[in-house]
């Protein structure tokens, strides 16, 4: 996620992989690779076997569709953060309520502008928090909104026939907000049931709401412990983080960023019990 023009709030979304509980230990904490190993019930699309995929989509027919990026996410987070949150948290929320994980999607829209030297900058490049504005190293994921929107629209085309009868996705600040804003529009169009961070439950939602600050930064801890460096961040509290947006990520720690992803699951079962889908 990252900050936009309401640096006061936060319209990212994210996620993770279960805690210690379900995952292997390697190097003493549970990993996202570890959660793919055989023991975990399966719960991604690329990886099930047709008469896996029949089990699970007529148990609970909901895909989840993870909105990520290659983004710069500060000098201590991988690149493709946002796509590991949000696939996390609906890694979690697959195997608790059930249904299926799409692979992410790693292009997204963004706002976008010309710099003085004609090239484009993109997002974060130009945040309050990049000084100077400049090209943030390694962001790959920048597409047109109407590019985005004919995407998801022929993804959803393809889960309705798949026999998909709801969908939840979420990840990355504009992509969110382009789920959101279209959603009532395509649920008519698609007879879909679709969930994401509206605006009803944006206020509690506590996953994906910064940009490579506190919260992402200790979300990843919890999640991918083994590519978070904190020790790539300026150590001085006088140098603030380029192109980090929200509380300071040196605050961050993978128990909060537990609690945040507990508290989006319970969101997204209390969105799923309403529409009597649980
Ligand atoms: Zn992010």
């Amino acid at each position: 996620m990252r900050k936009a023009e309401h640096p006061s709030r936060r319209d990212f979304l994210a996620a993770g992989l279960a805690g210690a509980s379900t995952g292997i230990l390697l190097s003493g904490q549970p990993t996202l690779a570890a959660e793919n190993t055989a023991t975990a019930v399966k719960v991604r699309y690329d990886e099930l076997l047709p008469h896996e995929f029949r089990k699970r989509l007529a148990a609970r027919p909901i895909a989840y569709l993870p909105l990520g990026t290659l983004e710069w996410h500060g000098e201590h987070l991988p690149l493709g953060s946002d796509a590991m949150q949000s696939e996390g948290l609906m890694v979690q929320c697959a195997r608790r309520f059930g249904g299926v994980v799409m692979p992410p999607i790693y292009l997204g829209p963004d706002r976008a502008k010309p710099a003085d030297d004609g090239r484009m900058l993109v997002g974060m490049d130009y945040a309050e928090s990049t000084t100077p504005p400049r090209q943030l190293d390694g962001s790959c994921y920048w597409v047109p909104a109407g590019f985005h929107l004919l995407l998801v629209d022929a993804i959803l085309a393809q889960l309705k026939r798949a026999g998909f009868r709801a969908v939840f996705a979420d990840g990355h600040g504009p992509s969110r907000s382009s789920w959101v804003e279209n959603l009532p529009e395509r649920q008519a169009r698609f007879g879909l049931k679709l969930f994401g961070v509206t605006r009803e439950i944006s206020r509690q939602w506590k996953s994906q709401v910064d940009h490579a600050a506190r919260n992402e930064t200790s979300l990843m801890m919890h999640l991918r412990p083994d590519l978070v460096d904190l020790s790539q961040l300026p150590p001085s509290r006088a140098t603030w983080p380029q192109g980090v947006g929200g509380a300071d990520p040196r605050d961050a720690t993978a128990a909060y960023g537990k609690e945040c992803l507990e508290s989006s699951v319970e969101l997204v079962r209390q969105m799923f019990t309403a529409a009597g889908l649980l």
